[in-house]
């Protein structure tokens, strides 16, 4: 490889970081971060860097590890909790005992994302090593709960606990070959009908809440939110997730709920999604006056698309092409951390050191090579960052 980074990055080093990190289980909820605390410390203080603790609940550990001064900043966000296994039938491998096969290592969190904190700390070692004179500060984040919501992790962190850095790399989504700069927004919606109990042989005594709300979806199935939205996006997308009601067969259901997820691009708005909705509502309404659906947003996030043009994923497409790594850039309907750190002000590049495709899945694995190699770009990543 032609990077004078190379020669720093420590395979063995990596792979032992990793079977660590994935030896400690922390499934969240209840996550249990803590857990990783001393191995990721142990990493950030043999660099130098000062480590800092950050809890909003007990046991749910940020660790923030800070090397340099300077103004410029960047920050590598990385998080060490990890979503359930599953059903472990599906697993040829314990999934919290980490097993190395064919350049392998296979375990949960060892993609996501556990490998990609070996990365970016094997990173961070082989740039300091050559620029430990570096003007500038870096920051090594291993936080907690980013599999739920982030609200204990970088929510916190940057919201309450007031750490900030001008750019970001987020080692958690895309691909080797592949950078996320936008991501649509969430709108989850739920349908709630309201009807009468009545004993199941004397139905004509209650109002059913299902039969309205199983024709209030069969409408929505049909909206259709158009294509005046920004092509940056691929496409808005809906998908009902959930659906529940009844006790029991012999009666007469009183409450049903549907759940509906939708991922919206720029151009699109939640207004214009709820209106559709109304519109559905009230033409089954139309049909059956004594129906009582109701619509309430139960989560959202904004839509955002960083700027290509930004000195973060300028100094990361420079690394790329200096590995002559092909690299492409698109949007999605996932929502990583990057999109609270841009609202926060802090534009950032989302890449895995792997393939997100292997990730939340049985047997996740990562490839040791691609560990190597996604060092050896954040490096020169930081490189191209700090001196252009
Ligand atoms: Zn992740």
């Amino acid at each position: 490889m032609e990077s004078k980074f190379a020669k720093h990055i420590d395979r063995d080093e990596i792979v032992q970081i990793v079977c660590d990190l994935v030896r400690q289980n922390t499934v969240n909820p209840p996550g249990n971060e803590h857990l990783c605390k001393d191995i990721v410390t142990r990493c950030m203080q043999s660099l130098g860097m000062e480590v800092s603790f950050y809890e909003k609940e007990p046991g749910r550990t940020n660790v923030v590890g800070r090397i340099g001064s300077g103004a410029k900043s960047i920050g590598f966000v990385s998080h060490m909790d990890v979503v359930p296994p599953g059903e472990l039938e599906q697993w040829n491998t314990p999934p919290f005992e980490p097993t190395i096969t064919d350049g392998r290592i296979y375990g949960r969190g060892t993609l996501d994302d556990k490998g990609s904190f070996a990365c970016a700390y094997s990173a961070c070692k082989a740039f300091l090593a050559e620029h430990r004179d570096f003007d500038g500060t870096i920051y090594l984040i291993a936080a907690a709960d980013e599999e739920v919501g982030s609200e204990l992790g970088i929510i916190y962190l940057v919201e309450e606990c007031g750490l900030k850095f001008d750019v970001a790399i987020i080692p958690d989504g895309g691909r080797m070959d592949l950078s996320i700069y936008g991501e649509k927004g969430i709108l989850w919606v739920e349908l709630e009908s309201h009807g009468i109990q009545a004993h199941g042989s004397t139905p004509e005594l209650g109002r059913n809440a299902i039969v309205p709300l199983a024709e209030t979806i069969a409408e929505i199935k049909s909206l259709d939110l158009g294509t005046s939205y920004d092509h940056a996006f691929d496409g808005w997308t809906m998908n009902v997730g959930t659906i529940q009601g009844g006790s029991s067969t012999n009666t007469v259901p009183a409450v049903a709920r549907a759940t509906i997820d939708f991922r919206l691009p720029a151009g699109i708005s939640k207004q214009q999604v709820l209106a559709k909705i109304d519109e559905k509502v009230s033409a089954m309404r139309r049909r059956s006056p004594d129906s009582d659906v109701r619509v309430k947003v139960l989560h959202e996030t904004e839509p955002h698309l960083s700027d290509k043009n930004s000195i973060i994923i300028r100094s990361f497409d420079q690394a790329a092409r200096r590995l002559n790594l092909p690299m492409n850039y698109e949007t999605f309907g996932g929502n990583t951390v990057a999109k609270n750190l841009y609202f926060a002000g802090i534009t950032s590049v989302v890449h895995y050191p792997g393939d997100d495709k292997l990730a939340h899945v049985p047997n996740e694995f990562v490839i040791i090579d691609e560990l190597v190699l996604g060092s050896v770009l954040y490096a020169e990543t930081l490189e191209a960052y700090f001196f252009g």
